[in-house]
């Protein structure tokens, strides 16, 4: 233990020694879920706001335990970016969802869209291998959208430049994920060209409730993305009220509970069939 000015231990106490084992448990639990198959990916709806027409998912992982218990993805996406595991994890979940894409394109067409996490893109070869995960499946490459942070964007190295480029040039698009939360400037949306900005969904919950700031932050990132030419999509949408408000404030996209949670693929199917219907 380290001793930090006087008497107090920052080490090992029993809340740190607690997180400790957790993290221990996860990454050894975590090599057994990949090797036997106990990840699931969950889809949420996206809606465009205009015309409420459901346009795609977002893909979300979960860890199905072998006792049925579920857990959540901030729980395990931590470690598994520490410990190296994302990788293996980032490859099922994107071969996974390309496979689930291949399946539901074949009752409409959708986006789907999948989480990337820094560390993938900082491994050579990502756009040969989302290349490869689309023909395997034979899906266009129209029908995938990769979610990237914005901390992916301070990478000074070209690796991640080259890569955006490769995949948009394929026709992937790109969208960055949790957007006004990072400590990215806007300086580097002209170097990272993206098709998509998913305002986080901290603006979204003070939306009418008396908070004209959010409406005002809102209508800025609306206004600049759509004089880059990129679209727009709201997370967290909870209420209609905010919907209506997000709809007014130019917002193209949205996504929440209010349109329908994550949701496992059967029920996310028959969730497809029905706004078919609708
Ligand atoms: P995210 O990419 O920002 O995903 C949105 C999260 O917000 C999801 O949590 C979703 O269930 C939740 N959410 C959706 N609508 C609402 C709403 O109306 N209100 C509220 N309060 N929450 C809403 P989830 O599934 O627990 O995922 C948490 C995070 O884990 C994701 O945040 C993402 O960063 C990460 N993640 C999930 N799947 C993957 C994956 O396959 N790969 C990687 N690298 N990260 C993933
Ligand atoms: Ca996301
Ligand atoms: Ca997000
Ligand atoms: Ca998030």
């Amino acid at each position: 233990a380290k001793k930090a000015g006087g008497a107090t231990y920052q080490f090992f106490t029993p809340e740190l020694n607690r997180r400790a084992s957790d993290r221990m448990w996860t990454e050894n639990n975590l090599r057994r879920a990949l090797a036997n198959d106990e990840l699931e990916l969950h889809f949420q709806p996206q809606f465009s706001l205009d015309g409420r027409l459901l346009i795609g998912a977002e893909a979300l992982v979960r860890w199905r335990q072998p006792d049925g218990t579920l857990i959540m993805p901030g729980q395990f996406i931590p470690v598994a970016e520490d410990t190296g595991l994302i990788l293996p994890l980032g490859d099922w979940v994107l071969g996974e969802a390309c496979r689930r894409a291949a399946e539901l394109l074949r009752h409409r067409t959708l986006l789907i869209a999948v989480n990337l996490s820094a560390v993938q893109l900082r491994r050579p070869g990502l756009a040969e291998r989302v290349a490869g995960c689309l023909s395997a499946f034979g899906i266009p490459p129209s029908a995938l959208e990769l979610e990237v942070t914005e901390s992916v964007l301070m990478d000074e190295s070209d690796l991640v430049s080259e890569t955006f480029s490769r995949l948009r040039g394929m026709g992937v698009s790109l969208a960055i994920d949790d957007f006004g939360t990072g400590y990215s400037s806007l300086a580097y949306l002209k170097r990272f060209r993206v098709d998509k900005l998913k305002i986080d969904r901290s603006f979204v919950s003070g939306l009418c409730a008396g908070n004209p700031d959010s409406g005002a932050i809102i209508e800025a990132i609306t206004g600049m993305a759509r004089s880059l030419r990129m679209q727009t999509l709201a997370e967290g949408v909870e209420t209609e009220e905010q919907y209506q408000c997000l709809a007014k404030l130019g917002c193209d996209q949205g996504q929440g509970y209010l349109l329908g949670r994550p949701m496992p693929y059967d029920d996310f199917l028959a969730f497809v069939r029905r706004e078919a219907r609708a």
